[in-house]
């Protein structure tokens, strides 16, 4: 996906292009695989020496919520990485538990998201977040 695709889809949902975002987008649109914050932050200083982790933090929050970036390693904050997530290709990770390495699988386990709670059927969903763990070929 082009950058000038990703910024579009980033306006499309009312959102602006500030510098800070405009670099993230750029950083992630070069990767090659799912960066981490401070991966991400390293790459942002090159042009913005003040960006904070906080900033990117933030950023990396909203995009996710947004659906324009996916997470993969959701166990915690630091070893999370982000990734680009074109419009129609939401997808899920299997994660390596020995090296860390995460692969793209195209298959989404939305039936989760059209049940409701018993005690709240009322319940507003917004997202959802999956991911399978386990041994790479090479980690067996
Ligand atoms: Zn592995
Ligand atoms: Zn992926
Ligand atoms: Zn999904």
């Amino acid at each position: 996906m082009s950058l000038d695709a990703i910024v579009a889809a980033v306006k499309a949902r009312g959102l602006k292009i500030t510098p800070q975002r405009l670099e993230i987008l750029r950083v992630l649109a070069a990767a090659e695989e799912p960066l981490t914050a401070q991966e991400i932050l390293r790459a942002v200083r090159a042009t913005q020496p003040q960006v904070s982790l906080d900033t990117i933090y933030r950023n990396l929050a909203l995009l996710t919520e947004q659906g324009l970036i996916g997470q993969v390693n959701l166990q915690n904050r630091e070893s999370a990485r982000y990734e680009l997530q074109s419009e129609g290709r939401h997808h899920h990770h299997m994660v390596c538990l020995g090296c860390g390495k995460s692969f793209c699988v195209e298959l989404c386990p939305s039936a989760l998201t059209t049940v409701r709670p018993r005690e709240d059927p009322g319940f507003k969903v917004v997202g959802h977040a999956f991911e399978v763990y386990g041994y790479c070929s090479n980690c067996q």
